[in-house]
């Protein structure tokens, strides 16, 4: 009794933090055995930058909610006004089953677009960029975000449930959005996860360790800006963007700009515009063969003109 009493009169955010820590060391102790014994790239427990992943680990849980909440109120009151509501009782009466399996497969949409877009568009890149600038992909992993690109592309996966209704800020519909995002972080940790088990035809469905990995590798032109659904694989297919080699896995991770490996640096980063884009993939290699013959200048305004075509 004396100990939820001391708890329960703990500020609301130090009750959060001992949340937060909690479910740090549930993760630690499921992933920590799981990448040691089948490890796709072995590395020490305390491998390069884990400190920072910790703080983002805390940053990102404790910021998202909050940052998040006003754009979708936003959001949620614009669409109120324009949608008439017997549309939003009508979706309300569908069984549960669909409005949820509905509400994934538009949910995870939404998401691509706003992790695509987020790889296209320079302005959302310098904030992204912080996600791949990983170098070691784990669990933790998946909460290096830079708070900013996490609300825009957490928004974006739910702005078509809210257009389609599926989504409401009335009768509980808030609990689907709720539970989308938190499957989606769930799965996120397992997505991320340095394991090297394959899963056949499965990974066509849902979205792997292999299927994710190949997102974050740079090791090469060919295998860059691929899978982006956070979930569902085929969403990929559909437009165009899967990659997932049955026998083959990535070798490397990482951006050509080299960050500081501080987490204060990378939050403020992307807002430094007059250092230039942030560069996204290493210069490719030379090609080997005959055209290594071609003099050093040409090779160099080839291999220039490939940069400024793939920077973000
Ligand atoms: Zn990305
Ligand atoms: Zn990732």
């Amino acid at each position: 009794m004396d100990i939820i009493d001391t708890l329960n009169d703990l500020p609301p955010y130090m009750l959060q933090l001992i949340k937060l820590s909690i479910w740090l060391v549930i993760l630690a102790a499921i992933f920590t055995p799981l990448e040691r014994l089948f490890a796709l790239h072995p590395r020490k427990i305390f491998r390069k930058a884990i400190l920072t992943d910790i703080g983002y680990y805390f940053l990102t849980n404790l910021a998202l909610s909050t940052l998040l909440s006003i754009p979708v109120a936003l959001l949620a009151r614009t669409v109120h006004h324009f949608i008439p509501a017997a549309f939003f009782a009508a979706v309300a009466s569908l069984p549960l089953w669909s409005r949820v399996l509905a509400a994934f497969i538009v949910g995870d949409v939404g998401f691509y677009w706003g992790h695509r877009w987020s790889h296209e568009i320079p302005l959302l890149w310098r904030f992204h960029a912080i996600h791949h600038s990983a170098e070691h992909v784990d669990y933790l992993v998946n909460t290096r975000a830079h708070p900013i690109d996490m609300v825009f592309t957490r928004f974006c996966g739910l702005v078509p449930l809210y257009l389609l209704g599926l989504a409401q800020p009335n009768a509980g519909g808030g609990a689907l959005a709720l539970i989308i995002i938190l499957v989606g972080t769930v799965w996120g940790f397992f997505i991320h996860s340095n394991v090297k088990w394959r899963f056949g035809p499965l990974e066509w469905i849902i979205a792997t360790p292999a299927f994710h990995h190949w997102h974050h590798t740079n090791d090469g032109p060919h295998v860059i800006d691929k899978n982006y659904a956070a979930t569902l694989p085929w969403i990929d297919k559909l437009f165009g963007t899967m990659y997932l080699p049955k026998d083959k896995q990535p070798e490397t991770y990482g951006i050509a700009q080299p960050l500081s490996p501080l987490l204060f640096n990378q939050l403020v980063e992307p807002f430094f515009f007059w250092r230039g884009p942030i560069t996204s993939w290493p210069e490719p290699a030379p090609p080997p063969g005959p055209q290594t013959t071609a003099k050093p200048a040409e090779i160099q305004a080839a291999t220039t003109a490939d940069i400024i075509s793939l920077d973000k």
